[in-house]
């Protein structure tokens, strides 16, 4: 049964319960030999980094799983000035990387001609591609961003349960975030979304939706990571989502979405000492290390015990190559042929 799912060429949402269901070693060797296959073919043995600057903390939103909703007043907000965001990009360009990914809250005190006006500075001075990861702004601002060369936009969907998401982002629809990823690739974005796993009253046919919703989209990007509870928040007692039941979701998806890229995310790593190997090894195909300086760092705090890695680089060159893999020299631009 489950070596007939693996080999079909494409898989429903039955087949993809059922993947998720599986739990007996043997079989879950087999979904996790062939993640890695359709990883090797699709994405070859390069692994891409992208370096993250997360310059703003401050949220207009108030998610309930998040530690930088606006109700956390116990979290110290900061937002880093134009000049310290372009020496952390000159950092990730001096460490040979290609993309960097601006991430912030929905921080509204910076208008869109300021946000285009640094992506304009970073790609005037330095040769990489830009990943925007802002939550959800005006399709002028979109526009304008893309225009000032932003290449890619992270927007995850989060859930694509829509009963769930209006629970986990009080009132707001599913349907308006998935309008805002169609705007942003009606603009030539190529465009990432995914989902939180392990978060309440979630089960596996949610799980199943998602990674649906995603191959629905044609994402270029997808990233499924764990949930993590954050103090401060009204989740904070919540279990955190198991680790191998993540990495089964991971494989997965690789197994359905096939030419996309996914990370082996901070949440993962932040979960188990070894998640990024084994996300790797679970059907990834990048990593996006955290190059935001002190003393913001620290107050980015989506979750409780983020990991945050001294000399990132010199770790990740011996983490990826005692995998076998290499570092990409490419920037990793989209997998779909178009
Ligand atoms: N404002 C941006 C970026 C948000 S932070 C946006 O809305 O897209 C990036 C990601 O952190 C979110 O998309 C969410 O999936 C993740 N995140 C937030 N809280 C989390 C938690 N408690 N556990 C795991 N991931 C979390």
């Amino acid at each position: 049964m489950i070596k007939d799912i693996l080999n079909k060429h494409e898989v429903n949402r039955s087949d993809i319960v059922y993947l998720l269901q599986v739990n007996e070693e043997n079989e879950l060797s087999l979904i996790f030999q062939k993640a890695d296959k359709v990883r090797e073919k699709y994405c070859g043995n390069e692994v891409h980094l992208r370096g993250i600057i997360e310059f703003s903390n401050y949220c207009a939103q108030d998610c309930l799983y998040c530690g930088l909703r606006k109700s956390n007043i116990s979290l110290e907000r900061y937002r880093m000035t134009k000049n310290e965001i372009l020496q952390t990009a000159e950092r990730i360009f001096k460490s040979e990387i290609k993309t960097i990914v601006l991430q912030s809250g929905e921080d509204f005190f910076l208008t869109g001609k300021d946000i285009a006006d640094i992506i304009c500075e970073i790609k005037n001075n330095f040769d990489v591609a830009i990943t925007l990861s802002l939550g959800e702004r005006d399709y002028e601002e979109y526009k304008l961003w893309r225009k000032a060369g932003a290449d890619r936009y992270l927007l995850k969907h989060e859930t694509a349960n829509s009963k769930l998401y209006s629970v986990y982002h009080l009132g707001q629809k599913l349907q308006d975030r998935v309008q805002h990823l169609l705007y942003l690739k009606s603009l030539g974005y190529q465009i990432g979304s995914g989902n939180i796993v392990g978060l309440p009253a979630q089960n596996l046919e949610d799980i199943a939706g998602d990674i649906l919703l995603c191959k629905c989209l044609d994402v270029d990007m997808a990233s499924f990571s764990p949930f993590i509870p954050s103090p401060n928040t009204p989740y904070r007692k919540q279990k955190p989502c198991d680790v191998n039941f993540i990495l089964k979701v991971m494989a997965i998806t690789r197994i359905v979405l096939k030419n996309v890229h996914m990370p082996a995310t901070t949440a993962l790593a932040s979960l188990y000492q070894e998640g990024r190997e084994k996300g790797l090894s679970a059907g990834a195909n990048v990593i996006m290390p955290n190059f935001t300086p002190a003393p913001y760092k620290e107050k980015f705090s989506i979750y409780i015990n983020k990991k945050s890695d001294d000399d990132i680089m010199t770790q990740l060159t011996a983490l990826i190559s005692s995998t076998g893999r290499f570092i990409s020299k490419e920037k990793g631009q989209t997998l779909k042929m178009h």
